[in-house]
This record gives structure tokens, sequence and C-alpha cells, in this order.
């Protein structure tokens, strides 16, 4: 598992994308391979899914508050 991960912007645009659903199955299957061996990654899909789903009202208490209050903030003051 990688500590660190040398291509965090191309890999933040696609989760973005798979988060959006615009993402190709041929994105989703290499991002899916890429998870498995990047932490960073792992944790910021997981990020980018807890902003994306309390911005659409729909995040429970449990999903890391206090990272996802910091994340949705400076999202929404960008
Ligand atoms: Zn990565």
């Amino acid at each position: 598992m990688k500590e660190s991960c040398e291509h965090q912007a191309e890999c933040l645009k696609r989760i973005q994308s798979i988060l959006d659903g615009g993402a190709t199955e041929e994105e989703k299957e290499h991002f899916k391979q890429h998870i498995d061996i990047c932490k960073p990654c792992i944790d910021m899909y997981h990020l980018e899914k807890c902003i994306k789903e309390a911005l659409q009202g729909k995040v429970e208490k449990k999903c890391c508050p206090d990272k996802i209050a910091a994340a949705i903030r400076s999202e929404i003051t960008k």
C-alpha cells in the first residue's frame, strides 16, 4: 500500500467524475485497481463522497464530521 500518491491531482479528478457519475467503465475499473494500492486516494475518495453526500443533505453523523465540516466550508467558500 502506497502512503503517498504521485498522481493525486489526476486521481482527484477521476474521483470527482466517478462520484458525479461521469466516469467511463474503463475509468472506474482503472480507479478500482488504483485505490487497492493507493492509501491517500482511498481517504480522498471517502472524503469526497462524504462531502458530496453532506451537500446533498443525506450525510450521517458517523462520517468523520470534523474533516467533513472543514472540507465543506472550504468547498463553499471557494
Ligand atoms: Zn492515487
